[in-house]
């Protein structure tokens, strides 16, 4: 796997790859640190039963790639790092696997900063920083922003709404068919948002009580058929990212995509023309879920919750001018939003 590692293709120019490994806690588990132009590499750590370490390579390179560009549109000193451990969450995430994980995490000198991820809680956060300072998302308790992920969900319904603007000329969402995949941290945040609004809302998850749940604190209905095909106007992916690629490009019939998942488009080049050439509009998923960084980073920063919120809600005037931009410049949004966040990495080099 290593062999191959400089010329894979997610490569993109990593400054560091690190493989971590403990015999007696099974710890097997990847930190990619993409670039430190602007500030120390932030990113959470997911854990997740990938299918091979292959997965996983490709999982954290794109990810950690992705925290590069989110931090530098949103504005934020830092650069982009991310983390995967290999297996289950529920069945083989142990203290001892986690005290031994913020033991590499801490020999990278605070070069990488971790968070939480798909698989992770706030208490994970906790535990980690009983060993290292450079952890954040750690709870109110311990001196934390806590946990993230409503954040994140209100930066995305803000990037939602900015793509309602640009497509329908009214942000508001009141009586759209919303479409929310994945209701979990983030997802039944989302959900709250977008009921309060007034926007029908339809739920999807592989999770069945869950589904339930929010179902019933939140008026929301569950839907069973095929997310790529549904008859909504927006589609909010909040599982997991490549939800849009050649098997679905063809079957959207939403007006917008707009969510929290992380890397989305399977393919950011193709699937963004594809989307662009069908006339849906996308919301690039590093510019509307970077709430999540941005309460976390308020933790490095030590401001409080009023400007987080200004931060997050800042996101709407982003989404906007991105959206515009990738009209005027007839690139994707994906390019435009890409184009202005590497723009800000390369002045800050310049300046070195
Ligand atoms: P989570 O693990 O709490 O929720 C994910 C949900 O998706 C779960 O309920 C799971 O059952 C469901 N799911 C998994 N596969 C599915 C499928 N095929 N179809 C439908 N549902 C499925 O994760 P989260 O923290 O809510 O994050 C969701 C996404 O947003 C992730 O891609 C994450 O990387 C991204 N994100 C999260 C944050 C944050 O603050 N938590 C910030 C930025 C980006």
């Amino acid at each position: 796997m290593t062999s191959s590692l400089f010329s894979h293709k997610d490569f993109d120019d990593h400054e560091q790859v690190v493989f971590c490994h403990d015999k007696d806690t099974g710890l097997k588990a990847i930190i990619g640190v993409h670039n430190t132009v602007l500030g120390p590499a932030l990113g959470g750590t997911r854990m997740w039963s990938y299918a091979s370490e292959t997965e996983a390579l490709t999982d954290v390179l794109r990810l950690s790639r992705g925290m590069t560009y989110k931090s530098a549109i949103t504005g934020l000193n830092l650069g982009g790092g991310k983390a995967v451990i290999i297996g289950d969450a529920k069945t083989q995430k142990t203290p001892e696997l986690m005290l031994k994980f913020a033991e590499f995490v801490h020999r990278l000198g605070g070069t990488y900063i971790t968070a939480e991820d798909v698989g992770m809680e706030t208490s994970d956060m906790d535990l980690v920083r009983t060993v290292t300072p450079y952890v954040t998302g750690i709870s109110e308790e311990m001196g934390g922003a806590g946990n993230p992920s409503p954040i994140t969900a209100y930066g995305v319904f803000m990037g939602m709404k900015a793509a309602a603007q640009y497509t329908y000329g009214s942000a508001l969402l009141e009586d759209r068919t919303v479409l929310v995949q994945g209701i979990g941290h983030v997802g039944e945040s989302l959900v709250e948002h977008l009921s309060n609004e007034g926007a029908k809302v339809l739920i999807s998850d592989i999770n069945q009580e869950r589904l339930e749940q929010v179902s019933q604190k939140y008026h929301a209905t569950i839907f069973n058929g095929d997310c790529y095909s549904a008859q909504v106007d927006i589609y909010a992916p909040c599982a997991l990212g490549a939800t849009v690629n050649d098997e679905t490009i063809n079957q959207f019939n939403a007006k917008i995509i707009a969510g929290a998942a992380n890397n989305q488009l399977a393919d950011e080049q193709k699937h963004g023309q594809l989307l662009k050439k069908r006339g849906i509009v996308y919301a690039p998923d590093f510019v509307i879920n970077a709430g999540g960084i941005i309460n976390v980073y308020a933790e490095l920063e030590h401001y409080g919750r009023a400007d987080i919120m200004r931060k997050t809600e800042n996101i709407f005037d982003t989404t906007l001018e991105i959206l515009q931009m990738s009209d005027r410049e007839g690139i994707t949004p994906h390019q435009a939003a890409f184009d202005v966040a590497q723009e800000r990495i390369d002045a800050r080099k310049v300046g070195q």
